[in-house]
């Protein structure tokens, strides 16, 4: 079975919606290998957003994701990958299709509810960077 990695990012966390995103995932043959609520550190954020360290909204993108807790979760599935991007929708909610994710909960471009991974091997990295073996089931 195929795995990904969903962050409900702090904007959603602090809307009280993390059971709402989460029933999307359950809904939709996505299963909960694992999950927790933490609070990033500025380094934390920089190593995981690294790709995105040359673009002009690293530093935003940054504080943003350090601004409240996150809840990072592990899900797998059949096409797990590619089925969380569809239900999370475009990164930009104004663009995202009505009933995904980003167009439900989501405000804005930075404050955009929820990251997924956007590969197989990308998932593998950042499911690694999160959980270890034993908190994963
Ligand atoms: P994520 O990686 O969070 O799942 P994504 O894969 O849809 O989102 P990326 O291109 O990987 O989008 O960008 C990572 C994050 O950086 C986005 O979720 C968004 O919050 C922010 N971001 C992307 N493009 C812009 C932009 N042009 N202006 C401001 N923030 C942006
Ligand atoms: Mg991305």
């Amino acid at each position: 079975m195929e795995k990904t990695l969903s962050i409900i990012k702090p904007d959603a966390v602090k809307k009280g919606v993390i059971g709402k995103i989460i029933d999307r995932f359950e809904s939709n043959n996505l299963r909960v290998a694992g999950m927790k609520k933490i609070q990033l550190s500025r380094a934390d954020a920089e190593a995981f957003y690294a790709v995105h360290k040359e673009r002009g909204f690293f530093g935003e993108l940054v504080d943003f994701m350090i601004s409240g807790p996150v809840v990072v979760i592990a899900l797998e599935g059949e096409d797990a990958m590619t089925k969380n991007r569809e239900l999370m929708g475009a990164t930009n909610p104004k663009e995202a299709k009505p009933g995904t994710i980003r167009a439900d909960f989501a405000d804005s471009i930075d404050a955009n509810a929820v990251h997924g991974s956007d590969s197989v091997e990308n998932a593998a990295v950042e499911i690694a960077f999160f959980f270890s073996q034993r908190e994963l089931s």
